[in-house]
This record gives structure tokens, sequence and C-alpha cells, in this order.
């Protein structure tokens, strides 16, 4: 008996395993044909200097509009796609796609500020990445000055030594760098001085139960004074609540994004936000 139940067990396990495995076959496969049939397209989430109630600029958040399953969310295809080398691919697509909108947008005379992209830390170990970066900004009509880069802080921190030499390119021609989702990662504190980061990010599991988890408000506290005493810029991610925005701005971290400002919208529903809410700042 025992012996019978151990060659289900092992069956069903099989079977499990073979259709994971099928499934992720199949996703990669569909992850292929959408990059060359533009699925994935860029959302925009508003950044915000809650001081005075402007716009700082807007994060561009990768979408997949699946034609039968919907919206996928990026946390169900970007492990894949660095898995499978299909990130540099797909990075660069919503770059794109996200400095032409904000290239019509300026055109247009709206101003949209700061553009800020995600990249994944492995493009950095081409050195020719730079170049490639410099063509799409000029073949879409935008400028350096209004773009900014997101790199985790725990992908970077893994081999900061081989990025080094990409990101002080990529600074010098006036991209902004900001280190993503701090405060997860193990940053050593001679490399922060050394990487030409212009910001940080303070991750969104710190601001979720802020003002109330006593580590959460130390872990800020001391992410902000870091940035300060280093003279990086300092946004925070993830503010949802009233209380949250002003907890952050009494202690002196005023750039914010998060769902109390607008969840990440399609570029259709960007000029609306901007106009709608430069008439809310004025008013208030
Ligand atoms: P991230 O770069 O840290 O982006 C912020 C994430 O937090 C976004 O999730 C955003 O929708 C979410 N968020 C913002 N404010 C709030 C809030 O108030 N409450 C909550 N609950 N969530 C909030 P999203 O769009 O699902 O993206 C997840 C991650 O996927 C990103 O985290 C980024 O690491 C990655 N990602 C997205 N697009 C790209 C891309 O084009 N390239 C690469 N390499 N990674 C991307
Ligand atoms: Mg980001
Ligand atoms: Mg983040
Ligand atoms: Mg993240």
């Amino acid at each position: 008996q025992a012996k019978s139940e151990g060659r289900n067990t092992f069956q069903y396990f099989n079977t499990e395993l073979t259709q994971k495995a099928l499934d992720r076959l199949s996703l990669e496969a569909q992850l292929r044909s959408a990059l060359l049939n533009s699925e994935l397209i860029p959302f925009f989430q508003p950044q915000i200097d809650a001081a005075n109630g402007t716009i700082i600029g807007f994060e561009a958040l990768a979408r997949w509009q699946h034609p039968e399953q919907g919206m996928i969310p990026p946390a169900r295809f970007i492990p894949l796609a660095e898995a499978t080398g299909l990130i540099h691919q797909l990075d660069l697509e919503i770059i794109r796609q996200a400095m032409a909108q904000f290239a019509g947008w300026y055109r247009q005379g709206l101003n949209p500020g700061i553009l800020s992209v995600n990249l994944t830390v492995r493009h950095f170990q081409q050195l020719e990445f730079v170049d490639t970066l410099l063509e799409l900004i000029k073949e879409t009509g935008f400028r350096t000055e209004w773009l900014e880069i997101e790199v985790t802080e725990s992908q970077l921190m893994t081999k900061p030594e081989a990025a080094i030499q990409v990101l002080q390119q990529i600074h010098q021609t006036g991209i902004r760098i900001a280190l993503d989702d701090f405060g997860t990662g193990y940053s050593s504190l001679s490399y922060l001085k050394r990487l030409p980061v212009t910001k940080l990010k303070i991750d969104q599991s710190f601001v979720r139960d802020l003002p109330h988890d006593e580590e959460d408000i130390s872990i800020t506290c001391a992410v902000i004074a870091l940035a300060k005493s280093l003279g990086l810029e300092i946004i925070a991610e993830g503010a949802e609540t009233r209380e949250q925005v002003e907890f952050l701005l009494d202690q002196g971290c005023h750039q914010i994004q998060g769902y109390f400002y607008s969840r990440p919208l399609p570029a259709g529903e960007i000029e609306r936000f901007m106009l709608d809410y430069e008439g809310i700042a004025q008013g208030a």
C-alpha cells in the first residue's frame, strides 16, 4: 500500500512539474511574440513634490496587454524576461515608447518633467549600452536631462564593480540615476559614495505601515538622513494615505510616488491628469 501511494505521489509531483515547465515555455514563447506585436506598453505613475504640489515627473512601468488574458502585471513576466535574456529587448522597447510619448507631450507644450525608467543591471555589462541609449534618445526627440534611470539596490550591489564604469558614462551624459527599492538590499556605504547615484527611492515595504510601525519609522528616517548627508535626493514609494504623505513631509522627504496621488495610468490618461492636477495644485 505504501508503495502505491509513493508512486502516486511521484506521478502527481512529476505531472505538476511538467505542467510548470510547459507553462513557462509557453509564456516565454508568448512573451517573444508579444515583443514583436507591441503588446508590451508603458503605463505612467506620477512623482509629486508634496511640499508645493507640483509634478516632478513620471515613472514608466511595463504592462503586457495580452490578447486573451488581459493586462498582465510585471511580476509575472519581468523575472521570466530576466531569466531568458529577453529583458534587454523589453527594457529598450518600454524606454523607446515612453520617450516618444514624453517628447510628444513636450511638443504639445505640456510639462511632464522627468521620465524615470527601470533598467536591469545586466545592461551595464555591455560597454556599448550608453551608445544604444543615446541613439534611442536622438531617435525619439528626447533629451538626456529629461531622463532618469532606476536600478534596484539589490541588483547593483551584487556586482557593483562591473556596473560603475557604465553608470559613470551614463551620468556624464546628464542622465540621472536612482537606486530603486532602497533599504531592501545591502548597500555598502563606501560604494554608495563612489556610485554616480543622484537619488534614493525608499522601498514601499517601509512606507506601507507608516506612521504606525516603529521599525519602519526608524528605517525611513535613517534612509532620509543618509540621503541628506550624502547630498542625494530622496523619494518615497508606495504612499497611499494622507497620513503617510504628511509623515514623510515632516521627516523632510518631499518627493512622493504612490496611489495617494495616482496609480500607474495608460498614456491616454496622462494629459488629463496633468491638466486636472495643475488645477488642483493651484487651487490649494
Ligand atoms: P518598482 O520599479 O519599484 O515600481 C514601483 C511599483 O510599486 C509598481 O509596481 C507600482 O505600481 C507600485 N506602486 C506604486 N505606488 C504604490 C502604492 O501606493 N501602493 C502599492 N501597493 N503599490 C504601489 P508594478 O508596476 O507592478 O511594477 C513592479 C516592478 O516591476 C517594478 O518595481 C520594477 O522593478 C519592475 N518593472 C516594471 N516595469 C519594468 C520595466 O520596464 N523594466 C524592468 N527591468 N523592470 C520593470
Ligand atoms: Mg522603479
Ligand atoms: Mg521600487
Ligand atoms: Mg520593485
